[in-house]
C-alpha cells in the first residue's frame, strides 16, 4: 500500500515528506493508520548514524499509537477499530530460547527494529511511525487499555519499557530506593513508574535547578551531583541507579550511591565509556548492568500497568511539520519531556 512519511534522506539530514510502498497486510498482518508517535533521542541517534546502524531514505519513529484499519486472515487478537500500539520491534526469530522466554529484544538472531530493520520474509528495509500507516504482524503489536490516553500513551512504548524493564528485573518494589540519572523522556518515565511501583525516588542531576521539576514528577528528593557534601551523605544510599544520559560520561561518582548488591543499569549511552574505578564494585558487590527495551509480553504487562495506575508520560504535541525543530530542542534537552507528534497533521499528497 502507498503511503507517505517523513524521511531523512541522507546523515544528519533534515526530515522531508517522503512518499512510499508499505507490504500489502501478509496473513498474519495487522494494518493501522497511524495516530501519534513520539520523538525518542534514538531517532535522532538512528538520523545522525551515531550507531552505524543507518540505511537511508529512514523513516524514524518507535513509539507508536494506531487504530486498526485492515486484518489479515490468520489475525485472532485484533479487530478493525482497535487502538493498538508498536514499540521499538517489528519481529524475531520466535523460536531461539530468548524467544520463547517473552525476550524477544534479546532474540539470538536478533529482532527486526521497526525501521532500519530488515524484513525477515521479503527482505525489504522497515520503515517507522512517523508515517501515514504501518503494517506489524500480529504478535509484535499491542493492545492500548481502554483507560489509556491516547495522545500521551505514545512515549511508554520506547521510554516507558526501556525504564519499566530494569525496575521490574531488579524487583522494585515499596521500601526500594532509586536513583536516576538524566531527567529526560526516560528519566521522568523512570522516576513517575519507580513512584508507582513503592519505591523511594532520587533524581541525580547536574543542577539544582531541577528540584522543583524532579518533585513535581513524585521523586522524593534531587541530588546534585557537583554538590560534593550531598553526594558524600548520599553515599550507600541506592539499590538501583537507572542512567539514561544519552552520551560518553563518567559513572565513577554514581557507584559509590549504591548500597551493597546495589546495581548501576545504563540503558542511555550505546558504546565506548570512559575508565571505571572497580574498588567500588568489588568491595559493595556492587555491580554495572545494561538493559535493552523489553520483551512483548512485559511491555504489554507495562501497558496495562500504566492504564491502571494511570501513569502517564509529560508530552508536548506537535505537527509533523515541526520535527526538524523538536530536534533541534531535544537535542538541548529543551523539552518537558517527551514530542508526540499528532499524525493527523500529516496528509496524504
Ligand atoms: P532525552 O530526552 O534527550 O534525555 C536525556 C537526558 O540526559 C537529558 O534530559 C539530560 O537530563 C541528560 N543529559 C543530556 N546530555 C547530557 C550530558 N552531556 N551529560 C549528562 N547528562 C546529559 O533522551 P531520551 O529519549 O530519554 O534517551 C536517553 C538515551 O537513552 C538516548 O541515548 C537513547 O538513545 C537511549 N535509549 C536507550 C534505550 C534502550 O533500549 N536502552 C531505549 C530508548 C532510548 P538532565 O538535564 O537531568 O541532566
Ligand atoms: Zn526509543
Amino acid at each position: 500500500m502507498r503511503t507517505i512519511g517523513y524521511a531523512a534522506n541522507a546523515k544528519s539530514s533534515p526530515l522531508k515528506p517522503h512518499v512510499f510502498e508499505r507490504r500489502e497486510p501478509r496473513p498474519n498482518d495487522v494494518c493501522m493508520e497511524v495516530l501519534y508517535c513520539g520523538i525518542c533521542h534514538s531517532d535522532m541517534h538512528m538520523v545522525n548514524d551515531d550507531w552505524g546502524m543507518a540505511i537511508f531514505p529512514m523513516v524514524p519513529g518507535h513509539e507508536i499509537i494506531g487504530r486498526v484499519i485492515a486484518v489479515g486472515s490468520d489475525v485472532k487478537k485484533y479487530k478493525v477499530g482497535d487502538n493498538v500500539a508498536v514499540g521499538c520491534l517489528v519481529d524475531s526469530c520466535m523460536v531461539c530460547d530468548q524467544c520463547r522466554n517473552g525476550e524477544e529484544q534479546l532474540c539470538r538472531e536478533w529482532a527486526t527494529l521497526t525501521y532500519c530493520g530488515c524484513d525477515r520474509i521479503d527482505g525489504s528495509i522497515t520503515q517507522g511511525g512517523y508515517s501515514k500507516h504501518l503494517v506489524v504482524r500480529e504478535e509484535f503489536t499491542l493492545k492500548v487499555p481502554d483507560s489509556l490516553d491516547l495522545s500521551k500513551a505514545a512515549p511508554l512504548l520506547c521510554a516507558g519499557i526501556t525504564t519499566y524493564s530494569p525496575l521490574r528485573t531488579w524487583n522494585i518494589g515499596p521500601g526500594s530506593r532509586v536513583g536516576v540519572v538524566g531527567l529526560g523522556g526516560l528519566g521522568h518515565m523512570a522516576v513517575k513508574l519507580a513512584v508507582a511501583m513503592g519505591a523511594d525516588v532520587t533524581v541525580i542531576s547536574r543542577s539544582a535547578s531541577r528540584e522543583a521539576e524532579a518533585k513535581r514528577l513524585g521523586a522524593d528528593r534531587l541530588l546534585v551531583s557537583t554538590d560534593k557534601a550531598a553526594m558524600e551523605q548520599a553515599l550507600n544510599s541506592l539499590d538501583l541507579i537507572i542512567d539514561t544520559v544519552p552520551v560518553k560520561h563518567d559513572v565513577n561518582p554514581y557507584i559509590p550511591l549504591l548500597d551493597i548488591d546495589g546495581t548501576l543499569c545504563i540503558v542511555g549511552q550505546v558504546g565506548p565509556m570512559p575508565e571505571f574505578d572497580s574498588s567500588p564494585l568489588l568491595f559493595g558487590r556492587r555491580r554495572i548492568a545494561g538493559s535493552p527495551i523489553g520483551g512483548i509480553a512485559e511491555t504489554q504487562e507495562m501497558l496495562n500497568f500504566c492504564a491502571k495506575r494511570n501513569v502517564l508520560p509529560d508530552c508536548e504535541m506537535i505537527t509533523i511539520d515541526q520535527v526538524n525543530e523538536a530536534y533541534k530542542r531535544l537535542e538541548k534537552s529543551d523539552v518537558k519531556y517527551r514530542f508526540v507528534i499528532d499524525m493527523a497533521s500529516l496528509k496524504m499528497a
